[in-house]
């Protein structure tokens, strides 16, 4: 038998792409290793100038390395460079998206090929990854309707569309069936889910709730603007985590505009304020050093970063990506301030992590994964880590625990 190996760059949807890939090959075997394959399949990421690099570098280096392996582009690389890739001979087959699924038929091609496809298909697989064995990754959507300046993936991953309802709520039921208490919906633009079937992520989320052994729910991003009256009646509900993740990207309104975002930061200050009122830690998405973003503009918006309810952050230093609107703007941010102001932001948010663990350390209901001599790690209802160390076997075990001992650095317990 022949066989494949698959190399993934770029976030969690790519490698449920690969997952996907890898679920449909049939007629070959799976490799894990890259020298000795016959089919190697990149399933690449494009997100920035540094991530085509990174996957131009892989290819060059297989090249050399396995000369007579057939080189295979797939991902949202394929959508961007993967015409260039293909004829300049660099890579044997390109495949887009809409494609995966077909990967076994695709790897019969006996020319070289380009099958593009289209940005409309959704996958009929929906897949999940599992942490431990009581905690999975369901993806719900594919694609973002946005068109925020700096990113590229509208172009690369197609509209926002959902997948069915009926069948994530049959893998959420077979799922908890056996055993698997908390899920994390994932897309590429969460929150956009259901619009296109006339239905909404707090329905999915209610139905999801009545199914037998779901215990606690997380999304993992939403924009402000998609969080409406009928999700906040949710917030109340026991089986929703107590941390919403909801991307702000900035807080100063004139980087808002300019990076084409639909939210504002009174709209954001509202919405976070009542959250935050419910109980609720919030995480957010931030990216410092976007080009326009000076001194002024910089102050203004850690002032507010200090204003708002914040615990959690994923700051990202811009970086340039061609072919999207910032890419082109000036002033640009020099590296070493970008790095300066993400370093100054992570440590606002860290303080103010900390001061909400140490309000925060009793009543904690922490599942647990896998530990290693008597130390486990698991994530409370708040999203924050904590570390139980503990003669009993508590591997996937949910945990109550009272009293934590926090520190700057996390929250610990002995049990
Ligand atoms: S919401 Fe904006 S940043 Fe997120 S995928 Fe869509 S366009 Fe990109």
């Amino acid at each position: 038998m022949q066989k494949v190996y698959f190399k993934t760059f770029g976030c969690r949807t790519n490698q449920f792409d690969t997952q996907v890939m890898m679920s449909k090959l049939k007629d070959y075997e799976l490799s894990q290793d890259e020298l000795s394959s016959d089919y190697i399949v990149v399933n690449s990421c494009t997100v920035t100038n540094g991530a085509d690099s990174s996957v131009r570098n892989y290819i060059s280096s297989m090249k050399r390395k396995n000369p007579n392996a057939k080189v295979i582009l797939a991902g949202c690389g394929s959508h961007s460079k993967g015409e260039s890739l293909f004829e300049d001979k660099k890579v044997f087959g390109v495949i887009g998206h809409s494609e995966k699924e077909n990967i076994n038929a695709v790897l019969k091609n006996e020319q070289p090929f380009y099958q593009i496809g289209d940005l409309e298909h959704i996958d009929t697989t929906i897949v999940e990854e599992f942490v431990g064995k009581s905690r999975a990754f369901i993806k719900i959507q594919e694609g973002c309707d946005f068109a925020c300046s700096y990113c590229i993936i509208p172009q690369v991953r197609g509209a926002a569309r959902s997948h069915k309802e009926e069948t994530i709520l049959e893998q959420i039921s077979k799922l908890a069936s056996n055993g698997f208490g908390e899920f994390i919906l994932t897309g590429t633009n969460v929150g956009s889910y259901g619009r296109d079937h006339h239905t909404s992520m707090a329905k999915l989320l209610k139905k999801m709730s009545q199914i037998r052994g779901v215990r606690r729910i997380r999304i993992g991003s939403l924009e402000p603007i998609q969080i409406d009256d009928e999700f906040m009646e949710l917030l109340s509900e026991p089986w929703m985590a107590k941390q919403l993740h909801i991307a702000l990207q900035h807080t100063s309104d004139k980087m808002l505009e300019v990076m084409n975002r639909r939210n504002t930061y009174a709209t954001d200050l509202e919405l976070f304020n009542k959250i935050a009122s419910k109980g609720y830690a919030l995480g957010t998405d931030f990216i410092v050093g976007h080009p326009g973003e000076d001194e002024k503009e910089w102050g203004i918006a850690m002032n507010r970063v200090k204003e708002l309810p914040l615990t959690h952050v994923h700051a990202f230093s811009y970086s340039k990506r061609d072919n999207t609107a910032s890419a082109t703007m000036k002033p640009e941010i020099r590296g070493n301030i970008a790095k300066e102001r993400h370093r100054e932001l992570t440590a606002i948010i860290k303080a103010k992590n900390y001061a909400f663990r140490r309000e925060h350390h009793s009543s904690l209901e922490v599942l647990l994964e896998s530990g290693k001599e008597g130390v486990y790690q698991g994530f409370d209802q708040y999203f924050n880590k904590v570390t139980v160390k503990s003669d009993e076997d508590l591997s996937s075990n949910w945990v109550f625990l009272n009293n934590v001992e926090v520190t700057d650095v996390g929250n610990e317990t002995k049990v």
